[in-house]
């Protein structure tokens, strides 16, 4: 039963100043969208004051802009792209994000909790780009806040929270929600649903909040917006907890997953590509904001490969992979696609440590060599995405090896950065011809260094993606090229004998005609036609003739040289071409396929009627000026067996002449 609550406890709770509340920036700004008149100018001035959420406005808007589109670089477009309920929505979750990172209440994992937050606001986001729920902007906030009541319970009684939260951790089956309202008199919907309210929220965007952990309890039916909106907040909250969950719970939450993302129009590929989408924001928002990311499952593996071996948790582990720099053997064949491999060559330990805390935050898969030389040959070895190399070493420098690494065919596409000292900067036009992609200096800085490793991911994925689409283009080549071949071999073939037809016949007599000039060899033809078959088609009908056709071209197919070629030229007519034949084996061979074709005998049943053939044979000689002149001969060769009584082979030409 739904548990009502009290909105007296709200105002108090609100008057303690113990709710979790915007500050700052984000307050001023939420202040100044409240009122009517406010100028973007004047919004844009407020929101440069802080240039943390300058930074994630603008990759907020970068999220939603078409990808067609030229990316948004300014706070005044972003603000645009936006519209100014979103703006504030997102000024209040991530002030809120930002001020509540730490807290008292021991058994809350606050980054943990933010992580997830993260992933619901950009899976909602991504979901909603697809089907239209609602505005992409808009839901990204109600992702981010609709877990909101359970930070407040955690800020509010820490230590009962504490309590209610290993509770719910060691009976399952209990309900959140009722060791809540058993603790508190209230739940953590209750406080979402009552904060958001007070924070201006739409109703429409507050009932999903009040809704999605019991959609089952909504009275909206299926094609309606608000049906629409609460079903995208509860399969973009199944897609955070998935990609947070231990590997053990993803089955079921998987299967939720897909019977909701039905609901509301998203079939299984669908959701596989937006899983992945949505896997990919995550990573590079939670980077930025220094928080977990875990291992979050392969969507399209785990949908549509349906990688029932792999179920889950199929990216390598980031600190299992560490590992795998001791250990060559461990390196993988063919990562996954979202795996980034990265190789460290630094000879100072300590910053190779530093490298590898920064790069283990995400799902990079990390090896590392302590000199240039050992360097090239991991590099040769593993094919990393991006290259950190220190520029002086010993065995060989960065510079070396970052030139040797550039003339090879595997380190043309690597993304190298190198890592200079200050007395080093000096060099970096060297460094940059060498082939250096960009560099960062000594001492390192992480956040800095986190910032150009994302930007150097960007180029990774797009050179990844380049290589998936390269890939596409090749294999619709080929297969382009097999229809190809197959529509030319349908259209020159006789569809029913099986030989090549007339097209195919003219051709290959005209090559074989050059090869026997340019060889000197002889060259012979003969022309076939079927004795008397208009007769045959007029007593036994079009049908019976065509199994007359048939069996005659069975009977030459089989009586024929292997290096002849037979078409059929016309109706009742064929051409044999035989190369490097003279006249007494070119007639010989004739005599061999009319007594083939004259022993087919009648089928039981009388309906293949007798069929002889007449065989004009002819050889090329010196007077011949062209291969019609060759055809011609070989046609008054048949003339003559017609005119000497048909099932015949004859020839004008004389052998031996
Ligand atoms: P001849 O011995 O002088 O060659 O007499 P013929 O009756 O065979 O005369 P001709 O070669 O001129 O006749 C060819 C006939 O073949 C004419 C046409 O009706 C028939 N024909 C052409 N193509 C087909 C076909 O695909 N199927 C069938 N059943 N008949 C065809
Ligand atoms: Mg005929």
């Amino acid at each position: 039963m739904p548990h009502a609550f009290d909105s007296s406890r709200y105002e108090k709770l609100k008057a303690s100043g113990d709710l979790p509340s915007p500050r700052g920036v984000a307050l001023a700004i939420i202040r100044l969208t409240q009122r009517d008149e406010v100028s973007m100018a004047e919004l844009a001035h407020v929101i440069k004051g802080d240039p943390a959420f300058v930074g994630r406005l603008i990759k907020a808007a970068n999220g939603i802009v078409a990808l067609t589109r030229r990316p948004v670089v300014s706070v005044q477009e972003a603000l645009m792209v936006l519209g100014l309920p979103a703006v504030r929505n997102m000024a209040l979750g991530f002030s809120l994000l930002s001020n509540y990172r730490r807290g008292a209440c021991k058994g809350f994992q606050y980054d943990a909790f933010w992580s997830r937050s993260l992933a619901a606001a950009l899976a909602v986001q991504v979901l909603a780009q697809r089907n239209r729920a609602g505005a992409p902007d808009e839901l990204f906030s109600l992702g981010l806040l609709s877990d909101v009541g359970e930070l407040a319970l955690a800020t509010i009684y820490p230590a009962e929270y504490a309590q209610v939260l290993a509770e719910a951790r060691r009976y399952r089956e209990l309900r959140l929600t009722d060791l809540e309202h058993r603790a508190f008199a209230m739940t953590h919907t209750d406080l979402a649903v009552a904060m958001l309210a007070d924070w201006g929220l739409p109703k429409v965007l507050i009932e999903p909040v009040r809704l999605f952990e019991t959609p089952e309890r909504s009275p909206s039916t299926p094609g309606t917006r608000d049906f629409a909106l609460l079903y995208t907040l509860v399969a973009g909250r199944l897609i955070a907890d998935l990609c947070c969950a231990q590997e053990a719970d993803r089955p079921a939450l998987l299967a939720r997953l897909v019977e909701t993302a039905a609901a509301i129009d998203i079939g299984t590929e669908e959701l596989a590509s937006a899983g992945g989408h949505i896997v990919m924001l995550w990573r590079d928002w939670v980077v930025s904001l220094e928080l977990p990311a875990g291992t979050p499952p392969d969507f399209a593996q785990l949908l549509v490969k349906g990688g029932a071996g792999r179920a889950a948790g199929a990216q390598p582990d980031a600190a299992e992979s560490g590992a795998s720099a001791a250990d060559p053997a461990a390196v993988p064949d063919e990562a996954p696609d979202s795996t980034v491999r990265v190789l460290i060559v630094e000879d100072d330990p300590a910053v190779r440590a530093q490298l590898r805390s920064v790069l283990q935050e995400s799902t990079f898969t990390v090896y590392e060599a302590a000199d240039g030389r050992s360097g090239m040959e991991m590099a040769l070895e593993i094919q990393p995405h991006l290259l950190l190399s220190d520029c002086a070493m010993p065995q060989m420098s960065g510079m070396d090896l970052i030139r040797a690494l550039r003339a090879t065919r595997i380190g043309r596409n690597v993304y190298i950065l190198l890592l200079t000292d200050m007395d080093e900067s000096g060099r970096l036009i060297e460094a940059f011809e060498a082939g250096v992609d960009d560099f960062v200096g000594k001492p390192l800085e992480p956040r800095l260094l986190a910032a150009r490793l994302r930007a150097g991911l960007r180029v990774v994925r797009l050179q990844q993606e380049l290589e998936r689409e390269r890939e596409e283009i090749r294999r619709f080549a080929a297969e382009l090229a097999v229809s190809n071949r197959r529509l030319q071999e349908v259209a020159l073939t006789d569809a029913l004998t099986g030989f090549p037809n007339r097209r195919y016949a003219i051709d290959r007599i005209q090559q074989e005609w050059l090869a026997s000039s340019r060889s000197g060899r002889p060259l012979s033809c003969m022309i076939i036609d079927i004795d008397a078959f208009k007769q045959i088609n007029d007593t036994h009908g079009h049908d019976a003739g065509d199994a007359v056709l048939r069996a005659a071209a069975d009977a030459l197919r089989g009586a024929l040289r292997g290096q002849d070629v037979i078409c059929r030229t016309g109706g009742d007519e064929f051409l044999v071409i035989c190369p490097e034949t003279d006249l007494s084996a070119a007639l010989a061979c004739g005599e061999r396929l009319r007594s083939a074709v004259d022993s087919l005998g009648m089928d039981a049943g009388g309906r293949c009627p007798k069929v002889s053939i007449s065989v004009g044979v002819a050889v090329r000689d010196g007077g011949m000026g062209d291969v019609d002149a060759l055809m011609k001969r070989a046609d008054e060769g048949v003339y003559l067996a017609k005119q000497r009584g048909r099932n015949r082979t004859e020839a004008i030409q004389q052998v031996g002449r």
